[in-house]
């Protein structure tokens, strides 16, 4: 029976309560008995319908259940969904089980086998227990409408949610408002980026997006033991490599307080145009020169920018200035092949190194989809490298904080660092002389190819478009639909031939279609927001505003390059192309 309580004079059936935990360390159940003197009230106005770790009676359905803990084993799935199927509210309780399994969540760094040989050595399993190889948060099981974050959520805490959801039921994933002051904690280090939380006003920016947009939970609020404060961090302070960052850049561009350091290679790209016996050649993505020119230039005309930019480079010592779209066309050229050949394999594409990341890391059984040889700085390298031979030394200059974490070049820069180091060397961009003969080209053999330097803005399908045409000799058109918030089907018509891409710009919404990759003829994944546009390598923070500017930079950019093209000039790229004419490294 019901138990009813009095509230205001009236009385009123208690809201039932159960408080559960699934695989974990069961800090969060710890912690609701710790609140020893409060529990007596709290009984008296909720009915604790389920409860293992204090009671022995314990029913469903409830009312609202906290679920601890993240999905172990089959057992974990079954009474997870056994818990959805009781309950009106499911709230994610702690950090296991509102993302990627918290400290339990480390576990996906090895393979099971290997960890549990190095636990238990040569004992055999006796099969009762079934572990499940990928840690998820539980909301990739069932569906959860709140999350109380934290490891453990402390007591206050505990206390202060427990009297809200009893004075009104939560709304569906509502925020928790953090408050609490960060003292004293070290910075989170990564080989592209660190954190500094001392820094940090808790806005939880940062984690929502890396919790909720990108899907991989690799930082969260933690209060390291009792009464201790909280701070934004990986779990156990791991490196943000180790903690399954895919390098995106999104928590970068979302600080309003620059608490997110990247790496810097200013002094490394100093020493390499130091020495004399180095060729130098700078790579530069023009993307990088939007966020520059929006934050510091008078210059109105982008293509003039960029023009400046090179001049600059050029007179700082780079032997020869390449652009960086160069990488993407060869790229757009070999994923239009996959595409006409119907590859069955060949199908993600590797324009993104993050989006690679988030499938190395994620999404395993997605690695032999990955058309790698559409790595736009992959390809790009193998004809510079053939070009220049052993002497030549790499910067790239990029919005992609990803590529700070690459071997192909002996350094990466970002905007911000690009400007330090054009001001170390007294050089102020918008009083250089634009460059008269622009980009040096070394990737085609003909000078009418000046196309090359058009930036394909995303989708690459609308891209990819252009090139099935032109190989395919026939009209072509696209189509956009949108399936939900962050995912479109992308139809691509050329004369008869009908294709399909996949288009996801909500990466944590990848899980959903694992299945359905046999439906698509391509499939683009972009976790920044507005592309490259959002990239982490541009100045922060990023606003939907600014990053909508730089795409309109880039569009009169594309604009200027075509409308320089003269008739004759585009009919004989396209005879060129059509003929694959270009230098193309398979
Ligand atoms: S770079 Fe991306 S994946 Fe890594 S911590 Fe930041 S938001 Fe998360
Ligand atoms: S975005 Fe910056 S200030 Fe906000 S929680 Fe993250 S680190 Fe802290
Ligand atoms: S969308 Fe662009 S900037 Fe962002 S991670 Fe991918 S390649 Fe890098």
């Amino acid at each position: 029976m019901a138990e009813s309580c009095e509230v205001n004079g009236m009385k009123e059936e208690k809201i039932k309560i159960g408080i559960f935990g699934l695989t974990c360390c069961a800090g969060e159940e710890l912690n609701v008995t710790n609140l020893e003197e409060e529990l007596a009230d709290i009984a008296e106005i909720v009915d604790l319908r389920h409860y293992l770790m204090v009671q022995s009676i314990n029913e469903f359905p409830v009312d609202i259940a906290l679920v601890a803990g993240f999905v172990a084993t089959k057992e974990d799935e079954m009474r997870l969904k056994e818990i959805r199927k009781n309950s009106r509210y499911l709230i994610a309780f702690g950090s296991c089980a509102s993302s990627c399994g918290g400290v339990h969540g480390l576990r996906m760094k090895e393979p099971l086998s290997a960890q549990y040989r190095e636990v238990y050595g040569d004992v055999k399993m006796n099969g009762e227990i079934a572990p499940l190889s990928e840690i998820r948060p539980i909301d990739s099981y069932v569906e959860v409408d709140y999350y109380i974050r934290g490891c453990p959520v402390p007591e206050e805490e505990i206390l202060y949610y427990i009297f809200k959801f009893i004075r009104a039921p939560p709304v569906k994933n509502e925020l928790l408002p953090v408050n609490i002051q960060t003292e004293g904690y070290g910075k989170i280090r990564g080989d592209a980026f660190s954190l500094d939380p001392e820094k940090c006003v808790l806005c939880r920016r940062c984690v929502n997006i890396c919790q909720k947009h990108i899907g991989q939970g690799v930082i969260d609020f933690i209060s390291r033991g009792g009464g201790a404060k909280v701070v934004v961090s990986t779990f156990f302070g791991e490196s943000f490599e180790n903690a399954g960052c895919i390098l995106c850049g999104q928590c970068i561009t979302s600080c309003p307080v620059g608490a997110y350091q990247v790496r810097s290679d200013v002094e490394r790209v100093k020493n390499i145009l130091a020495n004399p016996d180095n060729f130098t050649v700078a790579i530069l993505d023009p993307m990088s020169c939007t966020s520059m020119m929006q934050h510091f230039s008078r210059e109105e005309d982008f293509y003039t920018y960029v023009r400046r930019v090179i001049a600059s480079l050029r007179k700082i010592g780079f032997d020869k200035v390449i652009s960086f779209t160069e990488g993407y066309h060869l790229s757009l050229i070999h994923q239009a092949r996959h595409i006409m050949k119907g590859d069955e394999h060949e199908k993600i594409a590797a324009w993104c190194p993050a989006a690679q990341n988030l499938i190395k890391k994620s999404y395993r059984e997605l690695i032999r989809y990955i058309t790698f040889d559409t790595d736009p700085l992959y390809m790009l390298m193998r004809i510079l490298r053939e070009t220049f031979g052993p002497r030549a030394k790499y910067v790239l200059i990029t919005p992609c904080v990803a590529y700070k974490n690459t071997d192909e070049v002996d350094a990466v820069l970002t905007a911000p660092e690009l400007r330090r180091l054009l001001s170390y060397s007294g050089i102020d961009v918008d009083i250089e002389k634009p460059d008269r003969a622009g980009f040096d080209r070394e990737c085609f053999h003909a000078g009418e190819m000046e196309i090359m330097n058009t930036y394909p803005l995303g989708p690459m399908s609308e891209s990819l478009l252009w090139y099935l045409t032109l190989f395919m000799r026939e009209e072509g058109e696209v189509k956009r639909i949108q399936i939900e918030k962050g995912v479109e089907e992308i139809v691509m018509r050329i004369g008869e031939t009908t294709k399909k891409a996949l288009f996801i710009t909500v990466p944590a919404k990848l899980k959903k279609y694992v299945v359905r990759m046999g439906d698509y003829d391509y499939v683009e994944i972009v976790p920044c927001f507005g592309g490259c546009a959002g990239g982490g390598g541009h100045y922060p923070p990023a606003t939907p505003e600014k990053i909508e500017e730089r795409r309109k930079m880039i569009e009169k950019y594309n604009e200027r390059i075509i409308s320089k093209l003269n008739r004759w000039a585009m009919s004989r790229a396209y005879e060129l192309m059509a003929r694959e004419g270009f230098r193309c490294p398979v």
